[in-house]
């Protein structure tokens, strides 16, 4: 059956495309405008934006930690919340099923789950193959685990962190590596309660940045597409713009991904010793081509912070909003659930407000700033309407502002930035981009032989609005949201790398596993029917 949307802007920057034009999808895929022969549906796009799926590369969206979450916060979930009023967490819904539907309404079809222990990957599949429409991937934890950490004090090979990384990643079917606080929290294990770069972890007499590194090289050498994704120490401290640029400069020529930079991005200047150091992150990343970044932009209202830098959830547990939290110490990084209420009337909440859109605002390539909120650690992912409208409309900007306290905008540069983003760079950053940063060419872009995820958007004043409810979203061809609404289910497989495994290295984690913990190595092991589902509701119209 062939589709086309006619009429439409098409705006595919990985194909350098933006004008009005046709796009047709055949069998799932996008195909070339056929030269004769009609469409056997055909929707009329004329004055709307035509874009391929949107793809978020950091969403905590499944695993240990949201699910701590889940528990922890019943009042938080749509269900219990609509007694007696919704909160504003509920927005984003609290279920797998509730996750897919939204994310389809405002034209995404690909999203990151990007912190899950290898321990914690076959749960996570399971939980994932759960969520509709969207397809996703996980990324996988190391960084803080004993057998990385022992291999670099021993003075292993680079060739055995490479292979371990094969394994944990094949094991795990994931799209990438990440690392926690490398390092931080070993050492948070062993009572230390402050970790930079170049602290060492006791037990093991490694740094941080020899953790970095190794694993760093490990991923590039490998192949990988995704660089190490990495949550650098001290998130959240006054001052930390330092632990972040070293962290940068460190990366030297290799390929790094710096996640919700944001939450690095604070000096000590100004009347509460907090401010915003978004201007020198923006240059130091202008000298360093090879590093990428995402936001983590903090928006207001209640959400709840979940993150497996266990040593930074700790210290944050006394700020928890309302007054619970779970701290998880276990294998490898643990996790930490610490509910918490972004005020725009805190000096402190309001200096990250800006220091994210500083980095949006000053990183003036769109191909290297990635769209996230690191939902919901800076506000949950029904936030990103609003976001986009902040990004490509500077008077909106002046409204918020304006309702931030004075001495806290004092200590940015936000009132003077003037940039506003234009769909073509939105389209960048939230589709061209992330495809090639994930290494997923089949998507993100709307040229023959590309899965045919798109997304059609109603444009008009509010900005906002256009992007909260798309007027259509095609997933690998089918018509799943109609003006806002999800008008059909699906479901679709993870999406992981296989590396080849070292024989060597595979006899090595099953005696590791059995002499350390007494377990087989394979207890972890993620079976390939975990990573897809049968589709239930093939053919069946119905609405979230
Ligand atoms: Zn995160």
């Amino acid at each position: 059956m062939k589709t086309c949307i006619k009429g439409g802007r098409v705006i595919d920057p990985a194909n350098r495309r933006d004008a009005i034009g046709e796009v047709w999808m055949e069998g799932g895929r996008i195909i070339a405008p056929p030269a004769s022969g009609e469409a056997n549906e055909t929707f009329d796009a004329s004055g709307l934006v035509v874009m391929a799926g949107g793809i978020d590369i950091h969403s905590h969206i499944a695993s240990a930690n949201t699910n701590t979450a889940r528990l922890l916060l019943p009042e938080q979930h749509r269900a219990h919340a609509r007694r007696p009023a919704a909160t504003p967490l509920s927005s984003a819904g609290w279920s797998t099923f509730e996750t897919g539907c939204l994310y389809a309404q405002m034209g995404f079809t690909t999203v990151i789950e990007p912190a899950v222990s290898p321990h914690h990957a076959l749960h996570a599949h399971l939980e994932l193959a759960d969520i509709p429409i969207i397809d996703k991937g996980i990324l996988t934890i190391l960084g803080n685990d004993d057998f990385t950490l022992s291999a670099i004090r021993d003075g292993e090979s680079p060739a055995v962190i490479r292979d371990h990384v094969a394994w944990t990643l094949e094991g795990a079917r994931a799209l990438g590596i990440k690392v926690i606080n490398a390092g931080g929290v070993a050492a948070f294990k062993e009572n230390m309660r402050s970790f930079s770069f170049d602290d060492v972890v006791p037990s093991y007499g490694v740094t941080s940045r020899q953790i970095v590194k190794a694993l760093q090289a490990a991923v590039n050498e490998l192949g990988v597409p995704h660089p190490l994704h990495l949550h650098c120490n001290n998130l959240g401290l006054p001052g930390n713009v330092e632990t972040a640029l070293a962290t940068i400069a460190a990366a030297e020529d290799l390929p790094l991904h710096l996640a919700h930079l944001q939450f690095y991005g604070y000096g000590k200047e100004g009347p509460q010793g907090f401010s915003s150091a978004a201007p020198r992150l923006a240059e130091a990343l202008k000298r360093a081509p090879n590093v990428t970044i995402d936001v983590g932009q903090v928006m207001f209202g209640q959400t709840v912070t979940v993150s497996s830098d266990v040593l930074r959830q700790f210290m944050a547990r006394g700020q928890a909003h309302p007054k619970k939290y779970a701290i998880i110490d276990g294998d490898s990084n643990g996790g930490g659930v610490v509910p918490y209420e972004y005020k725009a009337g805190s000096f402190f909440n309001a200096v990250q407000f800006a220091v994210g859109l500083e980095l949006f605002l000053l990183i003036d390539d769109p191909w290297r700033v990635y769209f996230t909120t690191d939902h919901p650690n800076g506000a949950p992912f029904t936030a990103y309407p609003d976001l986009l409208a902040l990004l490509m409309d500077r008077d909106l900007r002046a409204e918020w502002i304006s309702r931030l306290p004075p001495d806290a905008v004092s200590v940015t540069t936000l009132p003077s930035l003037t940039r506003e983003y234009n769909l073509y760079e939105i389209a960048t950053m939230t589709r061209a981009a992330p495809a090639r940063l994930l290494g997923l060419p089949d998507r993100g872009h709307l040229a023959p032989g590309a899965r045919a995820d798109v997304a059609v958007y109603r444009t008009g004043k509010d900005l906002a609005q256009m992007f909260r409810a798309a007027a259509r979203v095609y997933k690998d061809g089918d018509l799943v949201v109609r003006e806002g609404e999800v008008t059909r289910y699906r479901f679709g497989r993870a999406l992981n790398v296989s590396p080849a495994v070292d024989a060597t290295m595979e006899r090595r984690m099953a005696q590791y596993y059995d002499e350390r913990y007494g377990l087989k190595s394979d207890f972890m092991r993620v079976p390939e029917g975990a990573i897809g589902r049968p589709d239930p509701f093939e053919g069946v119209a119905c609405s979230c």
